[in-house]
Parts: structure tokens; C-alpha cells; sequence
């Protein structure tokens, strides 16, 4: 027997209970349930237990699931982009995603809104930040997220939600707790700069209590949910 949708079960009641140690509304904090590198009917199984939303890394696969479910006659899901963009890549992402949470230049920020089809609702963009210096290639500078937040929030088809990050591993609580924070702290100064922002995408399976402590209100979880993951 699948143990998706226990997990889902598990991972829901540790998400309450930080929410509620952190004094916040456990509706506060939205899971996505992080699909890549497993098949259509693992996806379909946590959609039976109540999932909606799936975060996916490798376009290709993406585009291939995110076909599958619709073809099965699955319900509306949100699909969300958590993976590394290529500029040459961004059409079909903004064909078939409602969330992007890995923009980290203007560049791809651009043609997202370029080629977001008339009619459909704007993208939902979070851009990615690296909060952890010479250890991540990923994510725009602290030093320079201002300045890329304003000019995406500018742009006509998109949204701009808030902001990503990807710490590196710590296995203390504490150090994960101060790494969100510092994703926290550059997100509250945006807002007090004007931006409307509401969504901080932070936490994954090991680390995911410390991220809803910290203000998550989207995290991001994989292999806790659908088990360890095996690359081909
Ligand atoms: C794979 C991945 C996750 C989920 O990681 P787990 O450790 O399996 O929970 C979350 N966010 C991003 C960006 C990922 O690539």
C-alpha cells in the first residue's frame, strides 16, 4: 500500500503544529507537494487525498505530468515551477504553470510576461534569493533584490509574490531557523519599501518546521511525501 497519503497526513499535522508554536494560523502556511523525478500516478494518488498543488524542477517532466493528470481526468491543479530556468526555456513554463518560484534575473522576468498567453492569469512569480553566499550559485544578491522586485513587479503579466530561497543544508534547528530569517528580514524590508508581497517559499523536507517558525507560507516538500527520490 502507497504510504502518500499518511505522509501527506504526517507532513500536514507538523506544519499545524509549527504554525501553532509560532503563534500563526496553520491556513497561513500552503504545502506544496514536490512531484519531480516521480510518476504521474504517485502525483494522482495525493491528488485522491486532497493535494492540489505540485511543484515541479525539470520542464520536460513537468510538462509530460502536468499533461497525464489532465488526460486522467484529475481535478484543477496548481503547477508550480521549482526548478532552474533557461532563457530559451520560459515559453512553455509561462504556457503551463501558475507559479514561478526560481526567477533571478529581469531577463527571464521579461519574456515570462512577454509570453504569458492573453487570458490567462497573470504568473505568480517569487524570485529566488541566495542567502547563503559563496555556498549557492542560485538566486539573485541580497545587494541587488531591490532593484530586480522592483522592476518585476512592473512588469504587466505577472505577480509578484515574494520571495524563494534554498538555503544550504544545516542539520541544527537553529541554523536553519537564521538562515529563513534572513530571507524574512529582506522580505519585510521590501514591503516596508511598498511592494505588496505575501508569500515567502521556504522549508523543504528536512528543514520545514524551522521555515514555518520563521514566516514560511508556502513550503516545499518532496521526498517526505513521496519517498526518497532515484535519478536515472
Ligand atoms: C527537490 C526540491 C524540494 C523538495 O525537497 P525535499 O528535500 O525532497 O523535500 C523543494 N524545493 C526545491 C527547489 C527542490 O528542488
Amino acid at each position: 500500500m502507497s504510504l502518500i497519503p499518511q505522509n501527506l497526513q504526517a507532513i500536514t499535522a507538523t506544519i499545524v503544529a509549527a504554525a501553532q508554536e509560532a503563534g500563526r494560523p496553520p491556513q497561513s502556511v500552503q504545502l506544496l507537494a514536490v512531484s519531480k523525478t516521480f510518476g504521474p500516478e504517485a502525483v494522482l494518488e495525493a491528488v485522491e487525498a486532497g493535494q492540489r498543488a505540485f511543484g515541479e524542477n525539470y520542464l520536460q517532466e513537468g510538462l509530460d505530468k502536468i499533461r497525464s493528470l489532465q488526460e486522467a481526468g484529475a481535478p484543477a491543479l496548481e503547477w508550480h515551477f521549482i526548478g532552474p530556468i533557461q532563457s530559451n526555456k520560459t515559453r512553455p513554463i509561462a504556457e503551463h504553470f501558475s507559479w514561478v518560484h526560481t526567477v533571478e534575473r529581469e531577463k527571464i522576468a521579461q519574456r515570462l510576461s512577454e509570453q504569458r498567453p492573453a487570458g490567462m492569469a497573470p504568473l505568480q512569480i517569487c524570485l529566488q534569493v541566495n542567502i547563503s553566499g559563496e555556498a549557492s550559485k542560485s538566486g539573485v544578491a541580497p545587494e541587488e533584490l531591490a532593484a530586480l522586485a522592483h522592476k518585476v513587479a512592473a512588469l504587466p503579466n505577472l505577480t509578484l509574490r515574494g520571495l524563494m530561497a534554498i538555503p544550504e543544508p544545516a542539520v541544527e534547528f537553529e541554523q536553519q531557523r537564521a538562515a529563513f530569517a534572513r530571507l524574512r528580514s529582506l522580505y519585510e524590508q521590501l514591503r516596508a519599501d511598498g511592494l505588496a508581497l505575501d508569500t515567502l517559499s521556504m522549508g523543504m523536507s528536512a528543514d520545514l518546521r524551522a521555515a514555518v517558525v520563521e514566516g514560511a507560507t508556502i513550503v516545499r516538500v518532496g521526498s517526505a511525501i513521496f519517498g526518497s527520490r532515484h535519478y536515472s
